[in-house]
């Protein structure tokens, strides 16, 4: 029998989920996935038949993989289809963390690098969530002296989650050939700790196949290395591709995170 979510408090709704309040359990939340995709701080809106099964399998898959792998998260289980079932959190952080390791996107513009530029180590950057303000990067003086003269433990944290999750699925998705460019984390308090929670699915990260069998990722910059036109994100939505090619890709994604279960990552 299916969950019936007519009859119980949405706690929240945004871009591409809701939130319900669990009435058995005060402690844990139903994440409802919508066939919604957004870009552009909201501004680019569409529905996607099919898009909410996808998600909601890949954001399963890679959270399923990250409690495997001990990281600290908020995902419990998944009790049907486009539902995952969240503890709840003490406190949101209303920050969009960035992780990159090839320089894509936004960080051509503002930071003035070449396109395929490799990060070795990984570079981080913390913005203010909000959409009319186009989630403003924070600066970085600003963030260490909350780290070193407030003793802002939870910024240090993040930094540190964000960097290990981005290497395990770094080597995950080297398994199938493909290179992690960079991605989105989003993070709450929960039981006084900072955790990991939101959907990882299409739209929090960059993924470009590898050009060769055998690349050499080891250079400074390797976008010979890669193929970008082949890019398996949300990115075909933000160039304007047309939607069943988004939904292509993003069913792509599903279909290799499926196979993160028989992982051996060390
Ligand atoms: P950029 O700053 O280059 O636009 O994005 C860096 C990475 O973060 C990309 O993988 C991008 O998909 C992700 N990202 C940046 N902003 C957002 C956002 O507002 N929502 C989502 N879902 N991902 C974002």
């Amino acid at each position: 029998m299916s969950i019936d979510f007519g009859s119980m408090e949405k706690l929240a709704e945004g871009k591409t989920k809701i939130i319900y309040e669990n009435p058995d359990d005060a402690k844990v939340v139903f994440m409802v996935f919508k066939d919604d995709i957004t870009a552009g701080d909201g501004v680019k809106h569409d529905v996607i038949e099919g898009k909410a099964v996808v998600d909601w399998k890949t954001s399963r898959d890679i959270f399923e993989f990250l409690n495997r792998m001990d990281v600290r998260t908020h995902y419990i289980e998944s009790p049907e289809e486009k539902v995952s079932l969240v503890k709840k959190l003490d406190r949101k952080i209303d920050l969009e963390v960035v992780t990159r390791r090839v320089a894509a996107g936004s960080i051509l513009k503002w930071g003035n690098v070449e396109e395929g530029t490799r990060y070795d180590p990984l570079i981080t950057q913390f913005h203010y969530k909000d959409d009319p303000l186009h989630d403003p990067m924070l600066d970085d003086g600003y963030i260490d002296f909350i780290i070193k003269a407030k003793g802002g433990t939870e910024y240090a944290r993040m930094r540190e989650i964000n960097a290990e999750v981005f290497v395990l699925l770094e080597k995950a998705f080297s398994h199938f050939g493909i290179q992690l460019v960079d991605f989105k984390l989003e993070y709450g308090i929960m039981d006084g700790e900072v955790t990991l929670i939101d959907e990882i699915t299409g739209g929090s990260f960059r993924l470009w196949p590898y050009a060769k069998e055998n690349p050499d990722l080891n250079q400074p910059n390797v976008l010979s290395e890669l193929n970008p036109s082949a890019r398996l994100d949300k990115d075909t939505y933000r160039k304007g591709e047309d939607l069943d090619q988004v939904q292509t890709k993003f069913e792509e994604i599903a279909g290799i995170t499926g196979r993160f279960k028989d992982l051996k990552i060390v």
